[in-house]
C-alpha cells in the first residue's frame, strides 16, 4: 500500500500491480480482516455489542445496503460515520476528477477524453478515507439538482449533446462515488427524490429533467430514519424500501452503566477539571431521569429521548457546581442533589411533550427528578436501617440544604443529626466537605421522597423537618 500510494500515474499503478475493487468489496475484506485480528470495528459505540453491531456486520459480510430505524440520539449518525473505518486509508483516482473516477474504468466525459488522450500517463491522486463519506439530512425541500446533479443549461446553450456528461454539475451522491453516502431521515425525501435515488443506484441512471443520463456509480448507501415514520405507508417508495438488504433497529442503552459510560464519553470536558468530583449516586440520577422520561406518557415517546439528555443535563449539573465553588471559594467541585433544579434548561429543549401549556415543562422536569432520585435512593436504602435520622427530626431536629449553602456547613449538620453520619458513611469515606455535602443532601431528600421527613422548598433550598 505504502508503495502503491506513491504512484502518480496509471502506468505506476499498473506496475505495482494495484487491483481497483468496489466499495462493497473493499469494506467487507476490511471487515474481515479486523474481525480476524479480533480488532475493535466500530470503537467509542456503546451497548449494542449484542444487537446492532452484529447486524450491520452481517449486512456488509453479506453486502447489503443498510437503513438503520430508530428514535433520535440513538447514536445512528455514528455507527454510520464509522463506517469509514472499513475503507481502504486511501484509493487511487483520476486526478482532478469531480467524481472520483477509478483509473481503470472513468465514467465521466472529461476523465474519458483524458486517458483516451494520455493513456497510462493519465495523472492520478490518492484519496483518503475521511474524504470518501458524505452525508445529508433529508428535508423536504432537497432537489434531485442537490442529490445528483443538473443540467448546466449554459453548457446546453452551447451545443453539447443533451446525452453528453459534460452538461451535468454533479450533486452529492456522484461526488461520493466509491465512497459512503449517508442520507438521514429518508422518510423526509420527497417521493420523486427517492425515485431519482432508486434509479441512480439499482438502474445506474437517472432521469434529469427528462434527460436519460447513464451514471455507472459505486456508492454505498445507508439511510437512518425514524421507525414510526419508515414504517408509515407511503412515506417510502415500495422499490427502495426492498432495496435495503437489512434494516437494522437501534435502542436506547439497556442497562443503566451504558448510559452513563456514554454520558462520560461524550460530555463536554476541559483541562482544568483535577479537582471534579461526582459521586456515582450523581451519575446515576442523572440516568435514571433520562430512563424515567423515556417511559412517561407526558412525553411525546415517538420522537424519543436522546442520549445527548443524559450528556447535557450531566454537563449542566457540573456547570452550576463549578459555579458554586468558584463563588463559595470551594476546592472541591461536587454536583448536589439540590443542583438537580438547573438541569431544565438543558432538559426542557431536548423532549417534546404531548400537551403544551405554560410551566409544563419544568414541572415534568421536576416529576421526573424526584422519581429518579427516589429511585436511585432505594437502590442504596433501605429507609428502615434510617430510623435513627428520622427519630432526630421527632424529636425537633431541623435540617436546612440549597445549591448555595456552603459545603463547610455540612459536617456540623452531621455532627447535630443522629444516625446522619452512619448514612453518609454508607455513601462515602470521603472527608471533604464538598462531598459530605452532597451525601447529606442525597440522604435527607431521599427520606423526604420517601415520606419520612417533610420538606418546604425555599428561596434557599429545602428545608426538611418532621
Ligand atoms: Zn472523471
Amino acid at each position: 500500500m505504502t508503495s502503491a500510494t506513491q504512484a502518480k500515474t496509471i502506468a505506476e499503478l499498473r506496475a505495482n500491480n494495484y487491483q481497483v475493487i468496489p466499495v462493497r468489496e473493499e469494506m467487507r475484506n476490511n471487515l474481515i480482516a479486523q474481525i480476524r485480528a479480533e480488532q475493535i470495528v466500530f470503537p467509542g459505540i456503546i451497548g449494542f455489542d449484542e444487537t446492532v453491531i452484529p447486524q450491520l456486520e452481517n449486512a456488509i459480510l453479506a453486502g447489503q445496503d443498510v437503513i438503520l430505524l430508530g428514535e433520535r440520539g440513538q447514536a445512528k449518525s455514528r455507527i454510520i460515520r464509522s463506517l469509514v473505518n472499513l475503507l481502504d486509508e486511501a484509493i487511487p483516482k483520476i486526478a482532478g476528477c469531480e467524481i472520483n473516477d477509478n483509473p481503470y474504468k472513468p465514467i465521466c466525459r472529461v476523465c474519458r477524453d483524458k486517458v483516451a488522450e494520455q493513456g497510462d500517463e493519465t495523472e492520478i491522486e490518492w484519496l483518503f478515507r475521511e474524504d470518501r463519506y458524505s452525508e445529508k439530512l433529508a428535508t423536504p425541500d432537497i432537489s434531485i439538482a442537490d442529490l445528483i446533479g443538473e443540467i448546466d443549461p449554459i453548457k446546453v446553450a452551447e451545443g453539447h449533446y443533451l446525452s453528453d456528461e459534460l452538461v451535468i454539475h454533479y450533486g452529492l451522491i456522484p461526488r461520493t462515488n466509491r465512497g459512503i453516502f449517508c442520507i438521514n431521515e429518508l422518510p423526509d425525501l420527497a417521493e420523486r427524490i427517492q425515485v431519482g435515488m432508486f434509479n441512480l443506484m439499482e438502474e445506474r441512471d437517472v432521469q434529469i429533467k427528462g434527460y436519460r443520463i447513464r451514471l455507472p456509480l459505486d456508492v454505498y448507501v445507508v439511510s437512518t430514519a425514524n421507525p414510526e415514520d419508515y414504517t408509515n405507508r407511503g412515506r417510502i417508495v415500495t422499490p427502495l424500501k426492498d432495496r435495503y438488504g437489512s434494516q437494522i433497529h437501534t435502542h436506547y442503552p439497556k442497562k443503566i452503566e451504558d448510559e452513563i459510560a456514554i454520558m462520560e464519553q461524550e460530555r463536554t470536558r476541559f483541562p482544568d477539571e483535577e479537582n471534579l468530583v461526582v459521586p456515582n449516586y450523581i451519575k446515576e440520577i442523572l440516568a435514571e431521569i433520562t430512563i424515567q422520561a423515556r417511559q412517561s406518557s407526558e412525553i411525546n415517546q415517538r420522537s424519543g429521548v436522546s442520549v445527548r439528555v443524559s450528556i447535557s443535563n450531566y454537563e449542566t449539573l457540573l456547570g452550576n457546581a463549578l459555579r458554586r465553588a468558584i463563588r463559595h471559594g470551594d476546592t472541591w467541585t461536587c454536583p448536589r442533589t439540590s443542583d438537580l433544579s438547573y438541569i431544565v434548561a438543558s432538559f426542557a429543549g431536548k423532549i417534546e411533550l404531548e400537551t403544551f401549556e405554560e410551566g409544563r415543562e419544568s414541572r415534568v422536569t421536576d416529576d421526573l427528578t424526584r422519581r429518579a432520585v427516589l429511585r436511585i435512593f432505594d437502590g442504596y436504602f433501605d429507609v428502615n436501617d434510617l430510623e435513627t435520622v428520622v427519630t432526630a427530626f421527632d424529636l425537633g431536629q431541623t435540617a436546612e440544604t440549597g445549591n448555595e449553602k456552603l459545603a463547610s456547613e455540612y459536617p456540623a449538620l452531621i455532627a447535630q443529626v443522629d444516625g446522619l453520619a452512619a448514612a453518609v458513611k454508607h455513601l462515602t469515606d470521603d472527608q471533604r466537605p464538598e462531598v459530605l455535602a452532597s451525601a447529606v443532601e442525597f440522604v435527607l431528600e431521599g427520606l423526604h421522597l420517601n415520606r419520612r421527613l417533610n420538606c418546604e422548598r425555599t428561596p434557599a433550598g429545602s428545608l426538611y423537618r418532621r
